[in-house]
Order: C-alpha cells, then structure tokens, then sequence
C-alpha cells in the first residue's frame, strides 16, 4: 500500500505545498488504491475520469508559482446528494440514473477553486433516508472494519472511502445523522455545522429545515481544513448565514495543543436510555469523559427531557418535507421516464415513472408524508412534531445555559450487521437516537473516535454538540480528545486496529 495514501489531508498538503510529492502523484495512489480495495467495499457509484487531469493542472499551476490554497492537489470523495457537472449525480436512486446536472453545488464549485480533486462519488442511502447505504438503488457498501457490517447511512459511502484509505477527505450531508452516524461505525470524523452554515445549493433536498452539508475525515484538523474550504454564506441559498467565520482548521490546531479542557463545562444528558446502548458504546463514552475530566473539564448532569421523543418528531417531519421536495421527480423535469403499455397519460406516465424510480424506503417516506400533511390529519401530526421541535430546541437552550457542550455516544451500538435492520424499519430508525436533535434544533455536532468496543472491537465515536454558530468550539473540544486519546493508543484508532474483513 502507498505511503502517500495513509497521511492526512493536512500532512499531504504539506508535501505538496513543498514539492516532495504531486498532486498527480497523490491522486494517482488513491485512483490505485479504489481499484485494488472498492470492488469489496463498494463506496463509490462512480470515480472521476477527469481527477488526474484536474491534478496535473494544479501541479503546473504550482510549477508556475501561482499561489495556492492549503489544500490544493488533496483529492476528495463527494457524497452523490451533491450534484457535478462532469460526473453524474444520482442521490442513490434509480430515478436519477446517469442524471448529469447542468452546475455544480456550491460546496463542489468551492471545493474545486481551493484545488481539491475530486475523485468520484460516494454511495448512500436513496435520497439520504437511511442509516445502512441498505437503501442505495446500487447496492450497499461495506465497512472496511468488517466486509460484513453497516458503513452507516446515509452517507455510509463517504465514511467508507475515508476509513479504506480511499480518500483522505469527502463531503457529506446530514439530515438527522448522515454524517456522524457513518463516522461512528467507522473510526472516522464527521461534523453537521450549524444549520446555514454551508451551502445547500447544489444539495439534493431530502428535507430542507434539517439538511447540512459537512465533512468526513479522518482527524479533527482535516475536517477544519475542509470546513473552511465549503464554509460560509452563499447567495443561492436563501437559508444561508452571512456570519463571518473563524478558521476551523485554526480551531482544531488550537485544540490539539492547547489547554481546552480545563474548565470545560460537558453536560452528560440523564433520560439518555443507558439501557438501549450496547455495553462497549456505555464504556467507550464513560471512558472518553474520564480522561476529559483528568484534563480539568467538569461533568455534568444535564436533564433533557424532550430529547427522547425526538426519533417521533423526526420522523414525521422529515417525511412530510421529503413529500414535497421529492415532488419534483415527475418523469418530465429529471431523469427517468417510464412509459406504461396502452394509452399513457400524464398521469399514468408520472405513476410508472414513480414506481420504478423509487424504492421501498423512499416510497413508504412519501405515503407517510403525504398523510401527515393531508388537511384533517395536518395538526394531529405535522403540527404536533412541530411543537416538539420546539420543546427539544428550548431544551438545548436550558442546557447551554449550564454547560459549554453535551456529549453523547454518537450512535446506540456499532456497526450492525448488513440485513439486520433492514426489514424492521423501526429499528432502523431507532439508531438515529442521539443524533436527530441537533438536526431538529439547527446546532452544530462533531463525532470523534472514542475507541473499540471490547465485545465486538469495532469502532464507536462520542458526540460533542454546541450552541448554534459555536462550530469553533466542537473543533477545539473535538481535536483536544482526540489529541488526548490517539496520545494514549499509541496512534491513531484507523492505524491500530486490525483491519478485517480479508479484502484490506
Ligand atoms: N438515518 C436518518 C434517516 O434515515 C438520517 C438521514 C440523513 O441524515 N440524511 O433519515
């Protein structure tokens, strides 16, 4: 295995920006190691034919002394929600087969002017629904941990990539986990910033009071590069912040040498359900906050007691925003068209398309959707969820009042085996516990490695969420443990592991 593939994003860079190694060179590792490893892992739908050219380009831009960003010539994995004009942009659905789009997203166009590469497009769930990739039109991918588990979901494609050691950097999209789940089951880092904080143009909608786009990596200080890169305001997105933001890769370096933790107010959420987390999960996150609390950061007891209906609130709400936005698939405006035998009407024409398109899980999305926004039912459901929204929000208020940041095990249990949920669609659903109230309030959210759980040795992460446009302070809290833990295993959790699973 090349070197040059198992160096950070940030130690990569440094190479490049010094001459020691090529963009060319960089991507070409990478385009070698998805050949030799992704025929069993199964994170891309598609790699860039383009991605050495783009690379060549940097490397004789910086021949020519042009000034470049830090990361120019890093290659980067892109979550297939978010659309590309020279790749197609398929959201994991059959209806969008081959579907190329005429711009690229903002976060892609930026991505490109900072002289990242993009090397192809991630798997996910269809349309982002899903904790599994179980739900992509395409297949599943495969955790590298284990040929046999879950990467995550939706975005369990981009998780993968960066955890094989397929991409140093990807983007992905986080609706009520998309990006934290993945990285949990993974070993890797994933952040959901603040709701505006990225741009969404460009972004699939699947449900758009919830969706943020944000990256996966594998160190805290790598996400802050990236964030840095996609950040800020957009005038395409009518949601978008006009904040000015601190660096977050700054955030991270802070983090990692400083003295972060000392007076570190974490609050630990009490009606969290010990009971529905799998015992190496407990112990991993009791753990992590033992060695912040050695450091000085005090733990406390915070009481939220509207968190736990948040998988309820969620769940109609989404479906309900996903009805809509995916109201637009309708045979005549994008992709797939399916014409039935006889004698086709619109409408028989939109109903085939639809069938055909759609799976399982979108489809049963969209009926839910669509009966809880129907007018007799409109207050019962929709109206209902929206009120717990707001008491979960006013809940993350009370506790920001007494603490800096919460901290939760970023997802109940580990990686599940692939088949296991995907017939209980509750279960399923239940996963996303910890992670859908950030969502649900617009704050930001980190997931850092936390360690192995002892009875399966897989990994698990630890969730920091802040205040809302406190995106800073989870890089500083996120490289400080992180600092702390890879310290004390001797490296870091996706290094020391045994890789298994045969393929890697
Ligand atoms: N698992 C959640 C769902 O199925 C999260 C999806 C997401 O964040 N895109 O909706």
């Amino acid at each position: 295995m090349s070197e040059l593939i198992r160096l950070s994003a940030a130690d990569l860079a440094a190479k490049l920006a010094s001459g020691e190694v090529s963009s060319v060179e960089a991507t070409q590792a990478h385009l070698d190691r998805i050949a030799a490893v992704d025929a069993d892992i199964h994170a891309f739908l598609h790699v860039s034919d383009h991605a050495l050219d783009i690379a060549a380009d940097i490397d004789r831009r910086r021949a020519a002394g042009e000034e470049l960003g830090p990361v120019a010539g890093v290659p980067l994995a892109i979550k297939d929600v978010l659309v590309t004009t020279d790749m197609p942009s398929t959201s994991g659905s059959r209806i969008l087969e081959n579907y190329m789009s005429p711009f690229d997203a903002t976060v892609v166009a930026r991505a490109r002017a900072a002289g990242l590469v993009p090397l192809g497009k991630t798997n996910m769930d269809e349309f982002a629904m899903g904790s599994s990739t179980e739900h992509s039109a395409y297949g599943a991918t495969h955790n590298p941990w284990d040929l046999d588990r879950i990467p995550g979901g939706s975005g369990g494609g981009s998780a993968a990539a960066v955890a094989a050691f397929e991409a140093p950097l990807a983007l992905g999209s986080d609706t009520g986990g998309s990006i934290r789940q993945p990285a949990h089951v993974t070993g890797t880092v994933g952040l959901k910033p603040t709701y505006g904080a990225v741009s969404r143009y460009g972004a699939i909608a699947l449900a758009s009071s919830l969706d943020q786009v944000g990256p996966v990596t594998r160190t805290v200080l790598d996400a802050g590069l990236l964030h840095d890169v996609i950040g800020g305001h957009d005038p395409r997105d009518s949601t978008s912040l006009t904040d000015v933001w601190p660096s977050f890769a700054d955030a991270a370096r802070e983090g990692a040498r400083g003295d972060v933790l000392r007076g570190l107010r974490v609050g630990v959420i009490t009606e969290l359900p010990d009971s529905g987390f799998q015992r190496g999960v407990s112990a991993s996150f009791r753990a992590a906050l033992a060695s912040m609390e050695a450091q000085g950061a005090e733990i406390v007891e915070i009481s939220a007691p509207h968190f736990e209906f948040g998988v309820a609130a969620y769940y109609l709400i989404l479906p309900a925003e996903a009805s809509s936005n995916l109201a637009k698939f309708d045979s005549v405006r994008f992709g797939l068209r399916v014409t039935p035998p006889g004698t086709p009407t619109v409408e028989s024409v939109m109903a085939a398309t639809r069938d055909a398109g759609f799976g399982d899980e979108v489809k049963r999305r969209i009926i839910l959707g669509t009966y809880a926004l129907s007018a007799g039912y409109y207050d019962a459901y929709y109206g209902s969820a929206q009120k717990v929204r707001t008491l979960i929000q006013r809940d993350f208020d009370a506790a920001f009042a007494q603490v800096d940041v919460l901290a939760t095990p970023s997802a109940p249990t580990t990686a599940f085996r692939l088949g296991e949920k995907i017939d209980d669609p509750m279960q399923m659903y239940l996963n996303d516990v910890t992670t859908i109230p950030a969502n649900l309030a617009g704050v930001p959210g980190i997931s850092v490695p936390s360690g192995l759980a002892e009875e399966d040795g897989l990994p698990v992460g630890i969730q920091f969420l802040a205040p809302a446009r406190q995106d800073a302070l989870l890089y500083r809290v996120g490289a400080a443990l992180e600092a702390l833990l890879v310290d004390s295993w001797g490296g870091p959790l996706l290094d020391r592991a045994p890789v298994r699973g045969g393929a890697l």
